[in-house]
């Protein structure tokens, strides 16, 4: 069963209205095939309205970077669901290991996220990925299962057509130094045997695994030959239109 390659760019907490709209004109004019391939930015909030004003007719997708599960009311500094697909959004990031380590979400906070994502008609990048201490006990399987298993706790088979795992191990965020393909490989079959299990064969060879951690034009296309690897999360390289559009370009190759 073939599924869409994804490129997507997690900008952070970085670019500007001015800085974003600078940024979607360079990689217009590079002009990226986005018929073989969903390419996807994930701007910071204030940016995506104005990004999907440019970004839209050239199939350029939007993702937010967080979520909130309920849809509206008092959850001051919130933003919710039906306010990111006003915005033309199509993705949301939910449980980036920054929002984890940094912000205090937990796999259940994590989980309902994707439910709800799911629920209003957004599809859920879901990160899960271990430390190096994690990785170093050999915790790594126990992670990733804590952070699908809870991630994709009440979705059922159809709803679960709709969702997007990124495996994202945290030594490899930020740091230089990705993950082997074998390492991303051999976590990457483990996470698709999970969702075999939780939703069975069909539907689990439909859902897309991204590999994501210090990716860059020279090494994403280790990660796009292996058949288990759907695409890439990408950092720091999406931030230059000139190193997005190739890392676009050699996962097609
Ligand atoms: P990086 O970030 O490519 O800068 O390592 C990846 C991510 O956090 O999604």
């Amino acid at each position: 069963m073939s599924r869409i390659p994804i490129a997507a760019g997690n900008w952070k907490m970085n670019k500007t209205v001015e800085e974003a709209s600078e940024f979607a004109e360079a990689l217009l004019d590079l002009s990226p095939n986005t018929s073989d391939i969903e390419v996807i930015l994930c701007p910071p909030f204030v940016t995506l309205y104005p990004l999907s004003q440019k970004l839209a007719q050239k199939g350029i997708k939007l993702a937010a970077q967080n979520c909130y599960w309920e849809a509206k009311g008092a959850f001051t500094g919130e933003v919710s669901i039906p306010m990111l697909l006003a915005a033309h959004c199509q993705y949301v990031i939910c449980g980036h290991s920054e929002r984890r380590h940094i912000f205090g979400e937990t796999s259940e906070d994590v989980g309902k996220k994707v439910t709800a994502a799911i629920h209003f008609g957004l599809k859920p990048i879901l990160c899960v990925g271990e430390t190096i201490e994690e990785r170093e006990a050999g915790r790594t399987e126990t992670i990733v299962f804590d952070h699908l298993s809870k991630g994709i706790t009440n979705l059922s088979k159809e709803e679960a057509l709709s969702l997007v795992v990124a495996y994202e191990p945290v030594w490899a965020i930020g740091t230089g130094k990705a993950a082997t393909p074998q390492d991303a490989h051999q976590v990457i079959s483990y996470i698709r045997q999970q969702l075999v299990k939780k939703f069975g064969d069909n539907t689990a060879k439909q859902i897309r695994i991204l590999y994501g951690g210090s990716v860059t034009p020279d090494n994403v296309f280790d990660f796009m030959k292996d058949p288990d690897i759907d695409g890439s999360l990408v950092g720091g390289a999406s931030l230059d239109p000139t190193k997005f559009y190739k890392i676009i370009l050699e996962s097609l190759r």
